[in-house]
C-alpha cells in the first residue's frame, strides 16, 4: 500500500484523505492550521459514518479505523517518507508556487505529485518543481471520496511511467479516469466555470432568481443539481479563483467573472462550506423556498 500525502484540507483535501484512507492507505493531512485539520477530522468521521446511506451496497467502515489511517499535521516534513503525493491548496498560484518548491525539497524524490487543480496548466505546476516528469493532474471530482472519475492531465513532461502509476493507483481506489491533454480548465471546467458564471450574469441582470436557474436546468436537462448549487458546492471562492485563472490564461474577456460573484465572495457567502452562497444549507442540506 502507497503512503499517499495529502496537503491542504479544505473541501478537496478531506476527501481525497477519506478515500486513500477507506482504502488501506496511510495518509499524512496536512493544512496550515490546527483548526482546520481539527474540522477535516470531524468531517471525515461524519462522512465515513454517512458512507453506508449515501452509497448503499458498499461497506461501512468504522470511523475511527479510517481516521486512525489519517496523520494530520501542520508540518510539511511528515511528507518525507510519502510514495505519492497529492496537492489539494487555494487555487492561487502566488500559494501553489511556493508551496512546490518546498514539497519537491522534502518529498522523496520518485514520489509523482498529483495536482488537484481546477484549471491551473500542469505543465507550469510542473516547472515549479525538479520533477516535472512525475507531476500530472489528477482532477478529483467533489466529493472527492464518492464521484466515480477523474479527470487525468498530461503535462508537457509527465512521464508514461507517472501516468501508468496513477492509474494504477486510481484503480485500487475504485476510481475511472478519462486523460486529457493539458489546456487551463483542462476540459470539465472550461466548460462549467462559464455555464456558473453565466449563470450568475442571469442572477445579476434579474432575468431569473437562483432557484429557478437550477430548477430549469434539473427539469429540463435531467442534471443532478443546476449550476449555481453546482458553484455552492464547489465554493464561491474557488470558482472565482478558477475563473481568474482561465481569463489570465486565454487572456479572453468571455471569462470574466460576474460583479455579483466577487460581490458574494467578498461577503464571505461562500456556499455550503459557509451555510450560504446563491442557497441557504442547514446541516450541509440545502433549506427549500
Ligand atoms: P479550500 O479553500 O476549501 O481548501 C484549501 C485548503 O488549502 C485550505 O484549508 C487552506 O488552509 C489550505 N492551504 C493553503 N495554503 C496551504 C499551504 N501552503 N500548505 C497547506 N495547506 C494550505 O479549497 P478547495 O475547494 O479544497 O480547493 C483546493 C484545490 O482543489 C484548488 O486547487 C481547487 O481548484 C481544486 N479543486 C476544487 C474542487 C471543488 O469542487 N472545490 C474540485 C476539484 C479541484
Amino acid at each position: 500500500m502507497d503512503r499517499i500525502g495529502v496537503v491542504g484540507a479544505g473541501t478537496m483535501g478531506r476527501g481525497v484523505a477519506q478515500l486513500f484512507a477507506e482504502h488501506g492507505h496511510e495518509v499524512v493531512l496536512v493544512d496550515v492550521a490546527e483548526h482546520i485539520l481539527r474540522a477535516a477530522a470531524a468531517d471525515i468521521a461524519t462522512n465515513v459514518r454517512l458512507a453506508p446511506l449515501v452509497r448503499p451496497g458498499t461497506p461501512a467502515w468504522p470511523p475511527e479505523e479510517v481516521t486512525g489511517r489519517i496523520r494530520f499535521t501542520t508540518e510539511l516534513k511528515r511528507l518525507r517518507e510519502v510514495d505519492y503525493l497529492v496537492e489539494n491548496v487555494t487555487e492561487d498560484w502566488a500559494v501553489k508556487r511556493p508551496l512546490y518548491g518546498e514539497l519537491d525539497a522534502i518529498c522523496p524524490p520518485g514520489a509523482p505529485f498529483g495536482v488537484n487543480t481546477s484549471a491551473m496548466p500542469i505543465t507550469r505546476v510542473g516547472a515549479a518543481t525538479t520533477r516535472a516528469d512525475r507531476v500530472i493532474g489528477v482532477h478529483f471530482m467533489n466529493p472527492a471520496q464518492l464521484t466515480p472519475t477523474v479527470e487525468l492531465i498530461r503535462g508537457l513532461h509527465t512521464s508514461d511511467e507517472t501516468l501508468a502509476r496513477t492509474r494504477t493507483l486510481l484503480d485500487g481506489v475504485g476510481k475511472r479516469h478519462v486523460l486529457v491533454a493539458d489546456s487551463p480548465g483542462f476540459v470539465t471546467n472550461r466548460v462549467l466555470m462559464l455555464t456558473i458564471n453565466e449563470a450568475v450574469f442571469l442572477l445579476h441582470e434579474g432575468v431569473s432568481t437562483a432557484a429557478d436557474v437550477d430548477r430549469l436546468f434539473k427539469e429540463c436537462f435531467g442534471h443532478a443539481m443546476g449550476p449555481l448549487e453546482t458553484a455552492d458546492l464547489i465554493g464561491l471562492d474557488t470558482v472565482l479563483l478558477s475563473l481568474r485563472v482561465l481569463h489570465e490564461e486565454f487572456g479572453d474577456p468571455k471569462y470574466r467573472p460576474c460583479p455579483l460573484l466577487r460581490r458574494l465572495v467578498d461577503a464571505g457567502l461562500l456556499g455550503r462550506k459557509t451555510g450560504r452562497g446563491f442557497h441557504t444549507y442547514e446541516s450541509g442540506e440545502r433549506r427549500r423556498g
